[in-house]
């Protein structure tokens, strides 16, 4: 895969989300760290959103619920380059109907280079890293690339 630069701004775009039996550890995280969290762009999906901003009194950007589709939609972002990193509470003892979900977020983040943090040490690694508060510059797939040598593979 050809690779291009791209730089992450010092304030983050950071997706929130927490599995129910999670969202009290990620409100626990947040409310611990609010002084650093509130410099940045919070997203999440929808519960843990509307739970986040009542309790933080902070805005956050509430996409769909997990289950209906707010997983994929996060997904979807970070593939345009609209999330620099996430946190993601998943619940390791339940399943979920949305297990394929799950599995697909993750997967499509580390296609993409984005930082994820599924659990709380590592949340606070994150968190603590220099880089929250720089510009960081990451390598992602080059897409036009990836396209154009997919174009020219295809039969006539
Ligand atoms: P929720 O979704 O924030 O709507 O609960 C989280 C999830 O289950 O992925």
């Amino acid at each position: 895969m050809e690779t291009k630069l791209i730089t992450i701004p010092k304030q983050k775009r950071i997706a929130l989300i927490a599995h129910d039996n999670m969202k009290l550890e990620m409100l626990s995280w947040c409310q611990n760290n609010f002084d650093i969290i509130k410099k940045h762009k919070l997203f999440a999906t929808g519960t843990t959103g509307h739970l986040l901003e009542q309790e933080l009194k902070t805005p956050i950007t509430k996409l769909i619920s997990g289950p209906l589709g707010g997983d994929q939609q996060i997904g979807a972002l970070l593939t345009e380059q609209k999330i620099d990193m996430i946190v993601f509470f998943w619940d390791p003892f339940e399943p979920m109907p949305h297990d394929p979900d799950v599995k697909a977020l993750l997967r499509v983040a580390a296609a993409w280079n984005v930082a994820v943090a599924c659990n709380r040490t590592t949340a606070d690694f994150m968190l603590s890293s220099p880089l929250i508060d720089t510009e960081h510059t990451i390598s992602i797939p080059d897409y036009d690339a990836y396209l154009s040598k997919r174009l020219n593979t295809l039969p006539n």
